[in-house]
């Protein structure tokens, strides 16, 4: 794979990715909205395109998510999950969520390759845009 601005990310340990993932979108579960990594509930690294479904293990696919809601995923899509999530009375950031999906395609358009990931990118921004509770950040 050629070298760009972000390699250097991907190769850092999990921990610090995780701190900067916090850092970034906020130390939230981005699907319950629980507080993580700082209290009781430990914070998780979960790629918003699932791997099985071509998503990079870049920085870029990532957002913290706690263990419980990273594991009932599965590997649902954002948007489906999304909508499971709010019919459990959660409430889901879609804006992290968007940020991560835009971020990523601009990563995928700078570095290339990931062609499996980017028709998948593309109909989960689609959906999550004419969601009616979406506001532009
Ligand atoms: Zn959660």
């Amino acid at each position: 794979m050629a070298r760009s601005e972000s390699s250097f990310d991907d190769h850092l340990p999990r921990r610090t990715r995780l701190e900067r993932i916090l850092e970034r979108d906020g130390a939230r579960c981005v699907w319950c909205g629980r507080e993580v990594g700082t209290g009781l509930v430990a914070a998780t690294t979960e790629h918003v395109v699932p791997r099985i479904k071509g998503g990079p293990s870049w920085i870029e696919n990532e957002v913290a998510a706690c263990r419980r809601c990273n594991g009932q995923r599965g590997h649902r899509t954002p948007a489906d999950w999304i909508t499971e999530c709010e019919g459990l009375g959660w409430e889901p950031d879609v804006a992290t969520i968007v940020a991560a999906l835009e971020r990523l395609e601009a990563a995928v358009e700078r570095r290339g390759g990931q062609r499996r990931s980017r028709p998948y990118v593309a109909s989960q921004l689609r959906r999550l845009r004419k969601r009616p509770t979406w506001r532009p950040g």
